[in-house]
């Protein structure tokens, strides 16, 4: 009985602190001018999608390494396809994938300021069918669900990015290609080896002014590992934005804003609370043992 006692006082102060966090992160988001977003796959586990690095669960290993590069695709492109792409992109094809309650309330939380962005390094399309507004989503790292022309710089055809090409034989060897050169198609996806000016679709000069310009920048899900969370944490610490840290796991640097647990519920709770500001919490007693 006592131990129960014991877990529901560490709880309840939990609680305490948890609150007077997300209070303290709404404040700071309704009087900033800007608030961008920037997102990774802890926010679409939720939904059932793997983890590319952190996690029991996570895909991160030689296969994506090795593999998820430009260099393979030219070289071994029906391989590449079948191997990497189908190896480490079945989940996302799923017909049962659908946006958690993360997603919408980050749909809900952007919408407020038209100025507000969401950089996303997941190429999961869950944004989207959550309800968020395109002109407020970068999708940093890519679609999965399009394709281009693989020689679409020198291809006259093959610029635009297209969204249905035929996957029904990859594992024949049989690869979507170009209709214009009949070059290999590929998803329009960042490579572990490319630039994010490698393509426009990646908007990576948007994203990086609206860093540049963010009062606060709230980091979701992300194992901050990959190039778009360091340029935030530089761009961040330049001009003194505040910033906050949404995930399971603690950011590895200081001077963060904690609000540990699952995005897709502490999201939710971040929304209501913009929504319904609480009442001052130093009249809320305490939790009595
Ligand atoms: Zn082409």
């Amino acid at each position: 009985m006592q131990r129960r006692g014991g877990v529901r006082i560490v709880r309840a102060a939990y609680l305490r602190r948890m609150d007077a966090e997300l209070e303290r992160v709404a404040r700071w988001i309704r009087g900033a001018g800007r608030v961008v977003y920037v997102v990774g796959a802890g926010l679409s586990v939720p939904s059932g999608i793997r983890a590319y690095r952190s996690g029991p669960d996570a895909i991160w290993d030689e296969l994506v390494t090795s593999w998820g590069t430009r260099e393979k695709l030219e070289a071994e492109p029906a391989a590449w396809w079948k191997i990497f792409w189908l190896g480490a992109h079945a989940d996302l094809g799923r017909e049962d994938l659908a946006p958690n309650d993360g997603h919408r309330a980050l749909a809900r939380l952007v919408a407020r300021d038209a100025r507000d962005l969401v950089i996303t390094q997941n190429v999961d399309g869950l944004h989207r069918r959550a309800g968020h507004l395109e002109t407020q989503l970068v999708e940093i790292h890519g679609r999965h669900d399009r394709f281009v022309c693989t020689a679409h710089a020198r291809c006259a055809g093959g610029r635009e990015p297209i969204d249905r090409v035929d996957l029904s034989r990859l594992e024949e060897g049989v690869i979507p290609r170009c209709a214009h050169c009949r070059a290999p198609m590929r998803p329009l996806v960042l490579l572990f080896d490319e630039l994010y000016e490698s393509h426009p679709a990646f908007q990576a000069r948007r994203a990086r002014r609206a860093l540049d310009e963010a009062d606060v920048v709230v980091f979701v899900g992300t194992s901050f590992s990959v190039g778009i969370t360091s340029l935030a944490i530089r761009s961040a610490r330049f001009t003194h934005a505040r910033v906050v840290n949404v995930n399971v796991e603690r950011a590895p640097f200081e001077d963060v804003t904690e609000l540990t647990g699952s995005a897709a519920d502490v999201l939710p709770r971040l929304a209501r609370e913009l929504d319904h500001p609480s009442p001052d919490r130093d009249t809320v007693p305490p939790a009595s043992p």
